[in-house]
């Protein structure tokens, strides 16, 4: 039966395909897909976990049974019986078997997608007791999962390795493993999760959780990919290879669509297709208003690999580096010097003499490395993130500035710093530059010259632009925490992403100023959150007198086409009445 489920519209397009549901778990799994001579030895994988289990088990029952009834409640010898029973049933360990040939996914995802079908069966029946037996399995399944971990699994590698044509298991593409689009629902999926597909194995993806500018909605638009998140119980209501349309415009994911819908979308899909080959003809027009203004179309990356993309789509550089994403899905293990001066040098070397503005690393809150400092903080937004988690650990950010100098060696760099907000955190970091140079000095190892900026992203920061522009070369502003902090709005909770508005006159006044105050004393701003990937919002931000916009590759064209047909004269009057608006949404139309 066909029912739609509504969420957030995060990542544009239509996806039609089969759904692939990653189960939540409380153990950390990694999903991939193997190669096929791989697949008796992931099978064997699973066989050594859960034999490991069923010794453990066993080993168990033999001891209780050597205890009197009063020490070994009857309870927990049926329990151990249907536990050792479950992890025998011929249902589980097939099913295993059938996702590991047939869709050539990874031992632990097998399992899990596995266990998710069989939860489904249990949910269903009618009998209580039996319907319980459902937490016995997921129980079950976690030991096994950790059992395996514990069984050397091969570590995933880190996201830079997972490309396509570098040889190793993560190569295999969707068309190597199945004939029909498939798109990805979870309920919840961690960026460094969403970066491991990055290679093109989903057409799209849902998720029950997560706002417009949550990270892994940012990732997904960096993918190109439709996406839906904060659909809430998609997870639950969506079944293992239930047909599902994605339409990432209107935020509404379809499953077990009729044939007329299936048409209707089909005819849709065509239709945005045949656009993006309009807009790829723009590729080579120079970026500049009906009135001459020059306008720079910046990218935003998140690996070295994706300065390709970014000159495919026409780039004039790199505004944003988020440097990040190597530090992540890597169980708190952090790069060394020599692994982070690669990666930027592929970045800058990738960009061929353009510049790359690469921001310092932002972790923590919704981007986490699995590191214990990050551990029970009530509010990990207001908490240890970007350059405060940075300047917590000297040690740690001067590695990460050698490294950026030492690339900037090999061209045109610009070093980014995040949610400054303090005046003593400004000295601290210009302190800890001047040291990294030195220590270069020392070692006799060559760097180059960097232009050094600072993110407004916090209002503090859009209240004291004198301050921050003393000291720095260049201005980026953050709209994605910028709008956060000063609305008060989690970007990350769907249940306030209602709340989260871009054009708020706070917002607004902040950000003008900011451009105002940057363009008096003749520096260089951009702004590099979602907004300036956001068509609606081109017009206004050129009003503005915003001509640096720095977005995910997918977008420039979009907003190229937006700024070839605007006209800053016009602009200008219009956006200083929207800046006094007390309801500015009211005049910038849809
Ligand atoms: C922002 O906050 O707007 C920004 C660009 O940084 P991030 O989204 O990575 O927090
Ligand atoms: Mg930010």
């Amino acid at each position: 039966m066909t029912f739609a489920i509504h969420g957030l519209a995060v990542a544009q397009g239509v996806a039609i395909g089969r759904a692939v549901l990653v189960a939540a778990s409380r153990v950390d799994v990694a999903h991939y897909f193997i190669k096929p001579h791989q697949v008796a030895s992931e099978i064997d994988r699973v066989r050594s976990g859960r034999n490991a289990v069923v010794d453990e088990l066993t080993r168990l029952q033999q001891t209780v049974a050597h205890m009197g009834s009063k020490d070994a409640p009857q309870e927990l010898k049926a329990l151990l019986d249907v536990h050792l029973m479950l992890l025998q049933d011929e249902e589980l360990v097939e099913g295993v078997k059938h996702w590991i040939k047939e869709r050539l996914y990874n031992a632990e995802w097998a399992l899990t997608t596995q266990l998710e079908v069989i939860a489904r069966q249990f949910d269903e029946m009618e009998d209580e007791h039996l319907r319980e037996r459902k937490a016995d399995l997921e129980q079950i399944t976690e030991k096994v999962l950790r059992a395996m971990q514990g069984l050397a699994s091969p570590v995933v590698p880190a996201p830079q390795d997972k490309r396509k044509g570098n040889g190793n298991q993560q190569d295999l593409l969707l068309e190597d493993t199945v004939d029909v689009p498939l798109v990805l629902i979870a309920h919840e999926l961690s960026p460094s999760d969403l970066l491991q597909f990055k290679q093109g194995v989903f057409a799209g993806f849902v998720t029950d959780v997560g706002g417009k500018t949550s990270h892994t909605a940012i990732v997904a638009r960096s993918m190109d990919i439709p996406a839906v998140v904060g659909a809430r119980t998609a997870s639950q209501l969506v079944r293992q290879d239930d047909w599902v349309i994605i339409d990432g415009d209107a935020g509404v994911v379809i499953v077990d669509p009729s044939p007329i819908i299936l048409a209707e979308y089909g005819f849709k899909q065509r239709q945005l297709n045949l656009e993006r080959g309009r807009l790829s003809r723009l590729i080579n027009t120079p970026s500049v208003t009906l009135d001459g203004q020059k306008v720079e179309l910046l990218a935003n990356i998140e690996m070295p690999e994706d300065a390709a993309t970014a000159l495919r789509a026409g780039a004039v550089g790199v505004g944003l580096f988020r440097s990040e994403f190597l530090f992540m899905g890597r169980q708190g293990r952090l790069p060394d010097e020599e692994e982070q001066y690669r990666a930027y040098r592929r970045a800058v070397e990738g960009m061929q003499g353009l510049p790359v503005t690469i921001r310092t690393v932002d972790v923590g809150a919704d981007k986490p490395v699995g590191s214990p400092k990050e551990e029970s903080h009530l509010n990990p937004a207001l908490g240890l993130r970007a350059i405060r988690w940075s300047l917590a650990d000297p040690a740690m950010f001067i590695t990460q500035l050698r490294a950026i100098l030492r690339a900037a060696a090999h061209g045109q760099v610009h070093v980014l710093i995040p949610m400054l907000a303090h005046i003593g955190e400004i000295r601290q970091t210009l302190a800890l530059m001047d040291q990294a140079r030195a220590e270069l000095d020392r070692d006799g190892l060559v760097y180059g010259p960097v232009k050094l900026g600072a993110m407004i992203e916090i209002p503090a920061a859009a209240l004291m632009l004198n301050t921050f522009l003393k000291y720095f070369d260049f201005l980026s502003v953050g709209t994605n925490d910028l709008i956060q902090y000063t609305l008060a709005i989690d970007r990350a909770d769907e249940s306030v992403a209602h709340l989260y508005d871009p054009t708020h006159p706070a917002v607004l006044r902040l950000l003008a100023d900011t451009i105002a105050a940057c363009q008096a004393q003749g520096k260089h701003v951009a702004v590099c959150g979602e907004m300036a990937g956001d068509t609606h919002m081109t017009r206004l931000l050129l009003g503005l007198g915003l001509r640096s916009f720095s977005m995910h590759p997918a977008q420039i064209l979009a907003v190229k086409q937006e700024v070839l047909r605007a006209d800053t004269r016009q602009l200008t009057p219009w956006s200083q009445e929207v800046l006094e608006s007390d309801e500015p949404s009211q005049l910038m139309g849809s």
